[in-house]
């Protein structure tokens, strides 16, 4: 058996994996990556982030197009939107993507080792590669970032075909008539913008009574009518009761609340779960919460001896932007360092169609912690350049400020590139920016960033 040396291990080849690899390479270790599939990117290029966002990028530009009128263009002749194009131009990205992931990880002399690999010790990793082989890896440091999976209900047995979760969406190669959502969250909120705008009637069924846990609730009444606008039936309240075999290979789902819907597909979208299970964590003494969620320290330090976790494995945000960062840190901590996460001011960015942009506290939490909080709101419709755009409705801005010392503790932006413009305040919460300094910043006229004075300006208003 093959027995390779290395300063510093990474499983998983995902936005963590990469991030630490690169970051551990830069510190000067001799690295080693272990990738289970054939492809690396993890979740983030081969099934979640690049292809949603393709998908949501083209059917977003497919709807400005087809207003195309009403700003003066004149478009000759029929627009349409291609499923197999956007496949097209998706598999584009993903090959252009790990071709730069390729040309870092070589250009930093990390090595690449292909297979499943799971500890047999706190410095011994085995590795089953594909073809039968086995290698075993000897490190006393390891990052752990094996990401997560989607969550299967036993009612809803995936079977790659009819009833599929985000990981097969990609070998879908048409949009299928009549689909059937189930979970209302970020996931499931994009698919259904994005299958919609592609012509299929969309039905999306959630548990809770409604859409976008823990958003700004004026954030989710908006995105939820414009759901219905657009014709996405929606069933709250209520969840799946079975699933049972249609006519034409199709499905018949059925709710809780007697309901049945026939669909040629069914996408589950009920949350992730840390893939824990068989990396053999017992071996080294790494402990695990009920989730699957390995238990790490401030500094991503797990309990086992020499072993940092990093990105979906925490069970924590799910993002890749916070697994990337988590990546290089835990890397830097194996590697002796003791940095910490100011996990304060993340931002969140949920491509619906508006855009979501948020970051800090929402009201409801802000009510939940019995935090005050004065609001100061700036509607699009009062904006020339939401104006000009004409995507002012539905479209705001909503920021949140401490009525003591009026700094920034929370902001909602629904509308076109509230995830790009969130980092404007993102950055302002970190340095302490008060409503004052929103109001008598000079902003560019006209943008939609004006809206930052005017919600401010509403927030004084009310002291
Ligand atoms: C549909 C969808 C849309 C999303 N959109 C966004 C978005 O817009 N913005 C955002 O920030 N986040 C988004 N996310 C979340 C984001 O994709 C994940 O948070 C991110 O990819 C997590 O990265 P990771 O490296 O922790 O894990 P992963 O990407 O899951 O990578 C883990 C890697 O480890 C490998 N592995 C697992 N076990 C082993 C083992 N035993 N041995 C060797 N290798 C192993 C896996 O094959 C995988 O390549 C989205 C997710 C989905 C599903």
């Amino acid at each position: 058996m093959e027995t390779l040396r290395f300063d510093a291990v990474v499983i998983g080849g995902g936005e963590a994996g990469l991030a630490a690899a690169v970051k551990a390479a830069e510190l000067g270790a001799r690295v080693g990556l272990i990738e289970s599939s054939s492809q690396l990117g993890g979740a983030c290029v081969a099934t979640g982030t690049l292809p949603s966002k393709t998908f949501s990028i083209s059917t977003g530009m497919f709807e400005t197009i087809k207003k195309a009128k009403s700003f003066g263009v004149r478009i000759d002749g029929p627009v349409s939107l291609d499923f197999q194009e956007v496949v097209a131009s998706r598999n584009r990205l993903m090959k252009c993507d790990i071709g730069v992931i390729q040309s870092h990880l070589r250009s930093r002399k990390v090595t690449l080792v292909s297979g499943r690999a799971a500890f047999a010790a706190p410095d011994r990793i085995r590795v089953a590669r594909a073809d039968g082989t086995e290698a075993v890896i000897e490190s006393s440091r390891t990052i752990v970032a094996a990401g997560s999976h989607p969550i299967h209900l036993p009612v809803l047995p995936v079977d790659g075909a009819t009833v599929i979760t985000t990981d097969e969406i990609v070998a879908l190669a048409s949009c299928p008539p009549r689909i059937v959502i189930i979970g209302a969250g970020i996931i499931g909120c994009e698919y259904a913008f994005i299958f919609r705008t592609f012509g299929a009637d969309v039905t999306l069924i959630e548990k809770t009574g409604r859409a976008l846990p823990g958003q700004d609730k004026d954030v989710v009444a908006a995105v939820e009518k414009e759901l219905k606008r657009r014709g996405v039936a929606l069933r709250f309240g209520t969840s799946v009761s079975a699933c049972a075999a249609g006519l034409e290979g199709g499905r018949l789902v059925t709710t809780e609340s007697g309901e049945t819907f026939a669909a040629d597909l069914v996408l589950t979208c009920v949350g992730r779960r840390p893939s824990t299970e068989d990396l053999g964590l017992e071996a080294p003494g790494v402990a695990v919460g009920g989730r699957g969620e390995i238990i790490v320290d401030e500094c991503l330090e797990t309990t086992g001896t020499g072993i940092f976790a990093a990105g979906d494995v925490l069970g924590r945000r799910m993002q890749s932007s916070t697994a990337i960062l988590e990546g290089a840190v835990a890397a830097e901590n194996a590697l002796g360092g003791s940095r910490t996460i100011d996990e304060r001011f993340v931002p969140g960015g949920i491509y619906t169609q508006p855009e979501i942009g948020s970051v800090g506290l929402t009201e409801d939490e802000a009510a939940a912690k019995g935090i005050p909080l004065i609001v100061g709101v700036c509607p699009y419709a009062s904006l020339v350049k939401a104006c000009s755009l004409q995507t002012f409705n539905p479209g705001f801005i909503k920021m949140l400020f401490d009525p003591s010392s009026h700094k920034l503790i929370g902001a909602h932006i629904l509308g076109p590139e509230s995830a790009e413009i969130i980092h404007n305040l993102v950055v302002a919460m970190r340095t302490g920016a008060t409503a004052e300094d929103f109001v008598y910043s000079i902003y560019h006229h006209p943008s939609l960033s004006e809206g930052f004075r005017e919600a401010a300006r509403d927030a004084l208003s009310k002291i």
